[in-house]
């Protein structure tokens, strides 16, 4: 069994520079001598989710020639222990019937999915391709206006970790996040190889196992419509940003006023077991900004695709009316408005996809006691 040791006072491994200000290239994986370190590198930024101690000491069992496969962290104050189980660390640590509830609908669906391939799973191939399209579309799109990054980011609600495998292939020491491995988080490992390597932490959005201002990026692809409390959740994200840290959202379902008086249209349709809320646009940004962050929406790229090839499918929400745009999409002038002054009156009305980019400016405080009222 082996042993690391967190240095006392050290604060190695950690950055606070927000992505962009460093540009030396991708982090290296495991040394020649085939030996893990970058879960060892993430013990630098965890901290107790009980006590808030950020003096948690980690035992090795097992290793491959990329990560710990299993072990554990225990907490040098309060001893409370988390499991690390195929390369993934278990952060779930307090009963919640909500994420119990939402955990067993992975599992059903792992067991229905049993007989595809995790590589196509781990790349989504089983779901709707127009929503995979949409989807990606966005994330080209943010990709492109990343700068390459070696700070810590955090996906959340990373699923089968695609996202973050992009931010890993952008130099980024990326951390994903998930309430479940089945189906989820195993999936991750599909996505590593020589230039990619991210590490999985099983935790709860609402209860970030991270030291505060740690991460340089901030991310959630259509994950946080699945939380039961926006305004906790993007707290606990701002507490653990950096200042002047980025918050990108991307792909969150967004609802329109228009939306009250129409059957049938942008209602949310999940298994029944998970969390799906349908905020409008101001609840959105008026969470963002109690929440310390500072920022605008930006045109979805997925729309502006659509648009130009005139490509909307019945799955899309008001799928007519924007065929009927889309004829006049060529023309720049039509174009320009539609993108410049009618969007967010268009937002608020329609309600397209949340493109969200932001800077975290002004601090939270931590809360004392993590496990406060429990
Ligand atoms: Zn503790």
């Amino acid at each position: 069994m082996e042993k690391y040791q967190r240095k006392k006072g050290t604060v190695a491994g950690r950055t606070t520079v927000a992505p962009g200000l460093v540009r030396s290239g991708r982090p290296a994986l495991g040394d020649k001598g085939g030996e893990p370190f970058m879960r060892p590198s993430l013990v630098e930024i965890l901290k107790c989710l009980k006590c808030g101690a950020d003096d948690l000491h980690l035992m090795v069992k097992s290793k491959d020639d990329l990560e710990i496969t299993k072990g554990l962290l225990s907490c040098r104050r309060c001893g409370l222990t988390y499991l690390i189980e195929d390369g993934i660390l278990n952060c779930l640590v307090f009963a919640d019937p909500s994420i119990s509830a939402a955990r067993r609908v992975y599992r059903r669906s792992k067991e229905v999915l049993g007989d595809t391939l995790p590589e196509m799973l781990a790349r989504r191939w089983h779901m709707d391709s127009a929503y995979r399209q949409d989807t990606e579309a966005n994330y080209r799109e943010l990709l492109s206006r990343l700068d390459p990054g070696q700070g810590w980011a955090l996906d959340v609600g990373a699923g089968t970790c695609w996202t973050t495998a992009g931010l890993a292939g952008r130099g980024y020491r990326a951390v994903a996040i998930d309430i479940s491995a089945d189906n989820k988080l195993e999936l991750g490992r599909q996505h590593f190889d020589k230039d990619v390597y991210f590490d999985r932490v099983l935790a709860d959005v609402n209860h970030l196992p991270f030291s505060n201002e740690v991460f340089g990026l901030s991310f959630a692809s259509a994950a946080l419509h699945h939380s039961r409390d926006l305004d906790s959740s993007l707290a606990e994200i701002s507490r653990t940003t950096a200042s002047r840290g980025r918050l990108e959202i991307i792909n969150e379902p967004v609802r329109g006023l228009a939306e009250a008086f129409q059957k049938n249209t942008g209602q949310l349709e999940g298994p029944e077991g998970i969390v799906e809320k349908h905020y409008g646009i101001s609840t959105w940004m008026g969470s963002l900004e109690r929440s310390g962050f500072k920022g605008r929406c930006r045109f979805p790229a997925n729309i502006r695709e659509r648009l130009t090839a005139g490509s909307f499918t019945g799955r899309h929400k008001f799928h007519f009316l924007a065929g009927l745009i889309a004829r006049f999409y060529r023309y720049r002038p039509f174009r320009s408005m539609l993108e410049g002054a009618s969007f967010y009156p268009g937002l608020y009305l329609l309600g397209l996809p949340l493109i969200y980019s932001g800077e975290k400016t002004s601090a939270k405080k931590s809360p004392a006691v993590y496990d406060k009222g429990r």
